[in-house]
């Protein structure tokens, strides 16, 4: 079993673009008619819905922001009756006040058939356990994961994020096959696991990992302590929840399928708005083609990524880059753009620093500042105060503070403070995102 969908996932591309335009028009339709602030976009912009006849006439309307999404708080912007609504969720609110979003039944069908195909796409199938430690709750990444294990067949372990020590317990006792968490949380259960030496004692195969940005350096630390393939599966709550795209764990480092015959992406411009060609960087753009409770039209996600059609790929669905960041969550620093996911990428391939850092920005004398902060690799450090290794290691940690230092310079153009320190000192996730930007300019604390 390759595809949970083979139909649509394999669909041809004029018969996927077929599908999208006919769902584009019913969409528009019905949003018009329905949601008072998508008939006001339009008449205030003088378009009429029955000029929307396709995808290629998509860039004639305007873009819906998160701020649209505030100012119609609680329900006003859905498109269904609350009594069709059979299910409301809120982003976690990681930036600003939660926002609210609502289902039908068949947006939950929608919803777990996309998570459905993810998993089948990250390795899993049938019969097989899934830990989900993504948070149940108002956070999409809970009930979105276990629904859609469920459509597939799995059996679902829904012990929600953090509470460590259980985690460890189940995958021993329950021999989970599958774990769906953030990254940072897959590398808190990794480095447990290790430290609690039962390692050999579980028997994970895959993680699903997504919620917030990683990198390869994570992943590489994943896979190696934990023996899993881990992919990535994206989301976010306006748009469905996680499984608006995800990699297949047979097409490592190619990106992610977007299930494009529910969602439209768009590349665009961060500043003009203009459509982007592919594999282009810019912010990402979802139209959703057959949400039916809360639809939105080229809504601007904020994040920034590119897409690109892998020709040689086993679904026809165009694949998405990883997220660079945020858009709103750039730092500019001294005049220079700097997204955090920079830094960890700039960690890949130093086996001498674990996959954690922290960024801490600092405003004084008129400046602001970043210094980043790095772990020594747990190898390393075990090796250090072992006779004979210890001077070794020290010189081996000094030559690659230099070289990590030199690279942060040379990728993002920016110098520095770079601070090595042993392991476990870098915050950890405790079961949800992580914060990995501790941004002291506005307490006005000047850090120690
Ligand atoms: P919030 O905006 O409050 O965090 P959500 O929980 O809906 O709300 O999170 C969605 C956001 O999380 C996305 O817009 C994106 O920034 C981030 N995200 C989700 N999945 C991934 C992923 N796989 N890689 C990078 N970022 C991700």
């Amino acid at each position: 079993m390759e595809y949970f969908n083979s139909e649509l996932e394999t669909l041809s591309r004029s018969k996927l673009r077929k599908l999208q335009n006919e769902r584009l028009q019913w969409q528009v339709k019905r949003v018009y008619e329905r949601v008072a602030f998508y008939k006001n976009l339009f008449d205030e912009n003088g378009i009429d819905p029955k000029e929307i006849k396709g995808l290629d006439d998509l860039h004639k309307l305007p873009f819906t922001k998160k701020v649209a999404l505030r100012d119609n708080y609680p329900f006003a912007l859905f498109a269904s009756s609350m009594e069709d609504v059979v299910r409301l969720h809120c982003s976690s609110g990681t930036t600003g006040k939660p926002i609210v979003v609502g289902y039908t039944k068949n947006d939950i069908d929608v919803f777990s058939e996309v998570v459905a195909r993810s998993l089948v796409a990250a390795g899993c199938r049938r019969g097989m356990k899934l830990q989900n430690a993504y948070g149940y709750g108002l956070f999409t990444g809970g009930l979105g994961l276990h629904y859609g294990a469920e459509k597939l067949g799995m059996t679902v372990i829904p012990i929600s994020g953090g509470g460590t020590e259980k985690q460890l317990l189940l995958l021993q006792d329950f021999q989970s096959e599958a774990i769906c968490c953030t990254p940072s949380y897959a590398l808190t259960i990794a480095e447990a696991a290790q430290r609690e030496s039962i390692l050999d004692k579980i028997n994970l195969r895959y993680a699903i990992l997504g919620a917030e940005p990683w990198t390869e350096s994570i992943r590489a630390e994943v896979e190696n302590k934990l023996k899993v393939k881990a992919t990535n599966i994206y989301g976010l709550s306006e748009i469905i929840g996680p499984g608006v795209s995800q990699e297949d764990v047979d097409e490592p480092g190619t990106g992610s399928y977007i299930w494009e015959d529910h969602f439209f992406p768009e590349i665009v411009d961060k500043d003009s708005g203009e459509p982007l060609p592919e594999g282009k960087e810019g912010v990402l753009v979802f139209t959703t083609l057959t949400k039916e409770a809360m639809p939105l039209l080229r809504y601007w996600t904020n994040d920034i990524t590119s897409i690109y059609y892998d020709k040689s790929a086993k679904r026809t669905h165009v694949k998405m880059g990883s997220i660079i960041g945020r858009s709103d969550d750039m730092l500019i620093i001294r005049g220079v753009n700097l997204f955090h996911t920079q830094v960890g990428a700039a960690l890949e391939n130093f086996i001498e620093f674990s996959s954690n850092y922290q960024l801490v920005v600092t405003h004084e004398h008129t400046m602001d500042d970043v210094e980043v902060r790095v772990e020594i690799s747990d190898v390393l450090y075990s090796a250090l105060g072992k006779e004979n290794q210890d001077a070794l290691s020290h010189e081996k940690i000094m030559q690659a503070h230099q070289r990590l230092q030199r690279k942060l310079k040379d990728n993002i153009g920016l110098t520095m403070k770079l601070i090595v320190s042993v392991p476990g000192t870098i915050p950890r996730s405790e079961g949800g995102k992580l914060n990995r930007i501790l941004d002291l300019r506005k307490a006005g604390v000047v850090p120690v």
